[in-house]
């Protein structure tokens, strides 16, 4: 008997960006979430993440625009959420190449591993109206901002739930 490939375009199970209420505990951290990402490929399938472990990457290449709108937002939110979620971000696009970053910074690698981080373009507009050009790098598990030409490590200010 011949089974059925079940890996067709339509037929695959959406990979979902909900809100959740009450806020849950972050899949990889202890900050409290409202973003909830399910997917059957994932074990657990729910999973809450934070802003900053919160990015939205279907993993399928036929991603839906839904899916790829999530993944903007889920980096746009990040970029907010570094700027204490002040101001605004008009602009995210993906990049192609993450080297591109003005600053970016390589993680450490084994001898022989690729480098697959991802990167975006980011305009953030502060509440006083002043822009600045914004990048944003992850490795999939977490995000990091490039502001100025250089990696930022810290928010703004760091929120206690
Ligand atoms: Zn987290």
């Amino acid at each position: 008997m011949n089974e059925e490939i079940v890996s067709s375009p339509d037929k695959r199970e959406a990979y979902k960006v909900l809100s959740v209420w009450p806020p849950q505990k972050c899949h990889y951290c202890d900050r409290l979430t409202t973003v909830v990402h399910i997917d059957p490929a994932f074990l657990p399938d729910f999973q809450p993440k934070c802003a900053l472990h919160g990015l939205a990457r279907c993993p399928y290449l036929n991603e839906t625009v839904e899916e790829r709108e999530a993944e903007l937002e889920s980096v746009r939110r990040f970029v907010l959420w570094m700027h204490a979620e002040t101001g605004r971000v008009p602009l995210v696009a993906r990049m192609s190449e993450v080297k591109e970053i003005p600053g970016y910074e390589e993680p450490d690698m084994e001898e022989g591993e690729e480098n697959d981080e991802i990167g975006w373009a980011t305009r953030y507009e502060a509440p006083d109206g002043v822009r600045i050009d914004s990048y944003v790098a992850s490795d999939y598990d977490r995000f990091f901002l490039y502001e100025h030409g250089a990696l930022r490590e810290q928010r703004q200010i760091e929120q206690v739930a």
